[in-house]
């Protein structure tokens, strides 16, 4: 295999911490065997998400150094904006503290009871703001999305017909707007195609229905669409999503992801009219609308890092660690989602461990098992996440059970996920020894940040 290079040199370190066996048992089990609820310092290697994990640069601390506090018309804002506007071609621009807040806002004001959202696959904290305003958030991947093994380039992609079907049926005004997530976190990083957003564009043009755009990880969507679409070899990742951002009408963005900032987000629109009723909820719930939530630091952090994350080399680096992993991991025969995605890899936890039933939670199991093992901590996406509860008690399962090891930007080495690899394929070759566990507490919404369980 090629050395792996990555396009830049460490100035600051920070130590790990080992902990022993006996003390990760104990802390797993303080932890209602939750991850969520554990102390970072008692992670060794932490890859439960890859959200506000990056490290900065040289260039994002200096450009924080510039922070304008202003409360209101920051030069920090301007340079947001400019940097903003000019990837996204939008008019109307607003910070937000971080992504949810914008989703709070916009189905704050598109949702509402009857309203239905369609989206290739709604991102989790996507679809409980559409639910708590009573709207129905409907997932219309490809089926190729739910077949791990199915090799296709494009696996973010959305179902065409069964969006026309589901227009017609329940009629054009009872949804107000379609997402397209790029890329699909919730079915593994997988990304969508120009070609698919040119085909939902279009069908949504005719029944008149905005398309918004959840752009968390628009640059790797963007390499994947240079290194796999035809046609666009050529053109630089920046300009991919240019022409990405031309098809919708609005959008928005967790900046903690390839923002490679700690903190932030916004909300972008084409339509004045909805812009002036964003910028007042944003006032009530965020800020002033030139801060949005933020200080003005973190508005130069963002400026600097969407610029950083659309280098070429650095997205090369990026997504060649991912499948470097999923290499490692398919030497060790471990079923994964392939092709490998753009953030994380994705273990196929149903195949991993198929005596443990959805109901008892199989990607959990192997997550525990990940952090007693080796101080590994990863995050279940599967029946925890995602499983709900029929009106009888029974447990609706979702199609994928994963475990997602989530790789935060430019923070470890090639050997550090050796060691991850390494450790996973320990546990398959032990995996009949893997139990389930049982919930005995959730919460009514994003029930898998709080949840306690105990093992069978
Ligand atoms: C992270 C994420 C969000 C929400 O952003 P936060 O900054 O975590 O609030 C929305 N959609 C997708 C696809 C995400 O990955």
């Amino acid at each position: 295999m090629p050395v792996l290079f990555e396009p830049f040199r460490i100035k600051v370190v920070e130590p790990l911490r080992m902990t022993t066996r006996g003390e990760r048992e104990r802390l797993l089990q303080e932890a209602r065997y939750n991850v969520f609820r554990l102390r970072s310092e008692d992670v060794l290697i932490d890859l439960l998400t890859d959200s506000g994990t990056a490290a900065m640069s040289t260039r994002q601390w200096a450009a924080m150094f510039q922070g304008d506090e202003a409360y209101a018309g920051a030069r920090s804002y301007f340079r947001f904006e400019e940097v903003v506007h000019s990837l996204t071609g939008m008019p109307y621009i607003f910070p937000v503290h971080q992504g949810r807040a914008a989703e709070h806002i916009l189905f704050t004001l598109l949702g509402g009871h009857g309203k239905i959202i369609p989206s290739n696959t709604h991102f989790d904290t996507t679809r409980a703001n559409i639910e708590y305003t009573g709207a129905e958030a409907v997932d219309l991947p490809i089926p190729e999305a739910l077949d791990p093994e199915t090799p296709h380039p494009f696996k973010g992609n959305m179902d065409v017909e069964r969006l026309e079907e589901l227009i017609q049926r329940h009629g054009p005004e009872r949804i107000p707007v379609c997402l397209l997530t790029v890329t699909s976190n919730t079915i593994g990083g997988q990304p969508v195609s120009l070609e698919n957003v040119r085909a939902v564009k279009q069908v949504l043009e005719r029944y008149g229905i905005p398309l918004f755009l959840d752009a968390c990880r628009v640059a790797e969507n963007a390499y994947f669409i240079k290194l796999r679409e035809p046609g666009y070899a050529e053109r630089s990742p920046w300009e991919i999503a240019q022409e990405l951002f031309s098809y919708a009408d609005g959008c928005f963005m967790s900046a903690k992801k390839d923002g490679l900032a700690n903190i932030g987000g916004f909300l972008a629109l084409r339509d004045a009219e909805l812009a002036e009723r964003v910028g007042h909820l944003l006032i009530l719930w965020e800020g002033f609308p030139t801060y949005g939530g933020l200080a003005g630091r973190d508005l130069e952090a963002i400026a600097e890092g969407l610029q950083e994350a659309f280098q070429e080399e650095y997205l090369q680096y990026r997504v060649g660690f991912v499948s470097r992993v999923v290499e490692w991991l398919t030497e060790a025969g471990i079923p994964l989602v392939k092709p490998a995605g753009g953030h994380a890899v994705f273990v196929d936890a149903r195949r991993f461990a198929p005596h443990i039933p959805p109901e008892h939670f199989p990607g959990q199991a192997i997550v525990c098992a990940l952090y007693l093992h080796a101080g590994v901590r990863a995050v279940e996406v599967g029946s925890l996440m995602m499983g709900k509860r029929a009106a009888d008690g029974r447990h609706l399962a979702p199609p994928l059970e994963l475990v997602r090891l989530a790789i935060p930007r430019r923070v470890y080495t090639e050997s550090h996920l050796r060691y991850v690899a390494d450790a996973l394929a320990d546990i398959y070759a032990r995996r009949h020894e893997l139990r389930g566990l049982r919930l005995l507490r959730e919460a009514p919404f994003l029930r898998h940040f709080t949840a306690e369980l105990e093992p069978l």
